[in-house]
């Protein structure tokens, strides 16, 4: 495992659970700290999350969401929410409710974030469009990038290799003024789409691609959901981000490991801007803007998943899972609806901490978070997944008790609840064994067993089907001097299993869920294949429940468990009338095995 860095607390998004007292040490942190030493920025710490609105987030940008507001909580810095919308063939409306949605269910507070208007706060890169476009104009001015003609291809093959130094395109002596002329054109949309770009007048030999005279600007037209038809130039990414940046008084531009090559650029244009340009304005340019420090870190990847965006909308379009939001899928959407709870996603985060070589984290590693949360939140409550009717005999007919159970043993302020119990239950079939094997606790002819929060009952009949011979039914009768669950006469009995009363038990649908691939990196495709050649087809399995009447009308996103079976949480398709739950871990912790096999090599 790579993502070793430990980073400790990050208290204010934070309340994580391990949040401890220690300081966090990762690179990252020490390299603000040594800006707050030096007083590079002022003392000032001012991150950002920009995710591009072409797609839901996953738990990768969770990572990154953790870390930046992390950071602004713990050095009493700010944190914006930039949606990064300059692309207007990808982005969509719904991505971008998606998105803030998501962030402030993580839990992560941007600067201007209102509770009563969802998008308050919400800075849009879109708005800096003209100041951008201005600056272009200002590099033109300067010599420093030129209106080309080339197509998109031709502009690929003058770029070289690795090996091979790049050509300089024969439009990059353009004058000054046929680059202004061209530009503005450009932008009155007297050119069609892909004929011309703007470029940075930078190095064709430069041992670096990005610097070979670099895309800034290209002519798309296209309605873009904010500015509407306002542009039909958009700048390119690098152009943009730090700009974005700098307008914002960004100090800290966080970003993943690809990006690292791309930094040399970053700085050539805010540096290309100061060109000329003073601390207190007095050049012919006006005065410097704020020049940010770029970081990079290792991106989050994760087993039996995938995280790409583009591979997820495959997922969606596809058809393979039932939209963004089903909860298989890494999304923070999938993740919700699935029952995981925020807490348990930031807790992972700072677990996995950050690094500077990419690396894979175990699924395990989130579920032993997502357990180790509900444990102590979640209340039980009894479902029985594979029903075994059992009549107990000696129950008086027609008779119902209610009996104390508490809700969760981890959390005496919980409280406790009844549950209805009558002369007919259903219990698991599986605690069941008419031949039982040594050390089998539960449920055998002639054996005691406990129910939970009930009474000791014993087996005392077994009624098959003759003509398969599977058992149908269990006769039973009970002990009425062991409500609670305990004999008077101190006689011990080791099983205790859960059930729920026949004629009070709720009729619901249970959508089990196992990973979405059967591979641990469906992204490692031999050649010829496809990362969906790898889909589990057994990543759903939709049976049949019944859980005790305290679950009526649960509401959509209600956790709790399903002592001895899982964590489970509401679904939105729930009716009054017929509760979903969908499966949100298994009780057994695999991760211990993992780690084990992980500290073995
Ligand atoms: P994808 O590659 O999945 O399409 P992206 O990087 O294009 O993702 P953006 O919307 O641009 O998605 O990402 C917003 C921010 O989230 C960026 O700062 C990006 O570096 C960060 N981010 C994206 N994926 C991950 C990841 N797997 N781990 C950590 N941070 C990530
Ligand atoms: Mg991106």
């Amino acid at each position: 495992m790579a993502e070793n860095n430990r980073s400790a607390s990050n208290d204010e998004l934070g309340k994580n659970d391990e949040s401890g007292k220690r300081e966090s040490t990762d690179f990252i942190r020490e390299i603000i700290r040594e800006h707050n030493r030096s007083g590079r920025f002022g003392g000032r710490v001012h991150t950002r999350f920009p995710p591009e609105p072409n797609g839901y987030l996953h738990i990768g940008h969770a990572k990154s969401i953790c870390l930046n507001y992390g950071i602004a909580a713990e050095f009493g810095g700010k944190f914006n929410l930039r949606m990064d919308d300059t692309n207007p063939e990808k982005e969509e409306q719904e991505y971008v409710d998606a998105i803030i949605d998501d962030v402030r269910w993580l839990g992560a507070r941007w600067t201007g974030m209102r509770d009563d208007d969802p998008r308050a706060g919400v800075i849009w890169a879109s708005d800096y469009f003209q100041q951008m476009y201005d600056w272009a104009v200002e590099l033109i001015r300067k010599g420093l990038a030129f209106v080309c003609d080339l197509t998109a291809e031709q502009v690929r093959e003058f770029r070289g290799t690795l090996t091979e130094p790049g050509r300089e395109s024969p439009y990059r002596n353009r004058s000054v003024e046929e680059n202004l002329d061209l530009f503005e054109r450009m932008r009155r949309g007297e050119f069609p789409d892909g004929s011309r770009t703007l470029r940075a007048k930078i190095d064709m030999n430069s041992p670096n691609l990005n610097l070979r005279d670099p895309v800034m600007y290209r002519i798309v037209h296209a309605t873009h959901h904010n500015t509407g038809d306002k542009w039909c130039i958009y700048p390119m990414y690098d152009w943009a981000h730090g700009l974005e940046d700098s307008i914002e008084g960004i100090t800290h531009s966080i970003c993943t490991l690809e990006f690292e090559n791309h930094r040399p650029l970053y700085d050539w244009f805010i540096d290309a801007i100061n060109q000329g340009r003073t601390d207190d304005g007095s050049g012919p340019w006006g005065k410097k803007i704020h020049h940010p420090q770029q970081i990079e870190f290792a991106r989050l990847n994760l087993t039996y998943t995938v995280m790409s965006k583009r591979k997820l909308l495959e997922l969606v379009k596809g058809g393979h899972v039932r939209g963004w939001d089903d909860p298989r899928m890494p999304t923070i959407s999938g993740l919700r609806r699935r029952g995981v709870p925020p807490e348990a996603i930031r807790n992972f985060c700072a677990t996995i901490g950050v690094a500077k070589v990419e690396g894979v984290v175990e699924i395990q590693l989130l579920e032993h978070h997502i357990r180790e949360h509900l444990n102590r939140t979640a209340p039980r409550v009894m479902a029985v997944m594979k029903p075994l009717k059992v009549v107990i005999d000696n129950y008086p007919q027609g008779q119902v008790e209610y009996l104390d159970a508490v809700n969760n043993p981890e959390d005496p302020s919980a409280g406790t609840r009844q549950v209805p119990f009558s002369r007919e239950i259903y219990i698991e079939e599986d605690d069941f064994r008419e031949d039982p094997p040594k050390k089998y606790y539960r449920l055998s002819p002639g054996a005691e067993v406990r129910l939970r929060w009930g009474y000791l009952i014993r087996c005392v009949g077994v009624e098959k089907d003759p003509a398969t011979g599977q058992v149908v039914q269990l006769h039973c009768t009970y002990d009425p001097a062991t409500r609670g669950g305990n004999a008077p006469d101190g006689r011990k009995v080791k099983g205790t299993i859960h059930w729920v009363s026949a004629a009070h038990a709720v009729r619901a649908e249970a959508r089990l869920y196992d990973h979405l691939f059967t591979k641990p990196d469906p992204d490692d495709v031999p050649p010829g294949g496809d990362f969906k050649d790898f889909l589990n087809p057994n990543s759903l399995q939709v049976v049949e429940c019944l859980v005790e009447p305290s679950m009526l009308g649960a509401e959509a996103g209600t956790r709790v468990q399903f002592e001895r079976v899982g964590y489970f949480s509401v679904d939105r398709d729930s009716t009054p009338q017929r509760p979903v739950f969908n499966r949100t871990v298994t009780l057994k912790d695999s991760w211990a095995k993992v780690e084990k096999a992980l500290a073995a090599g």
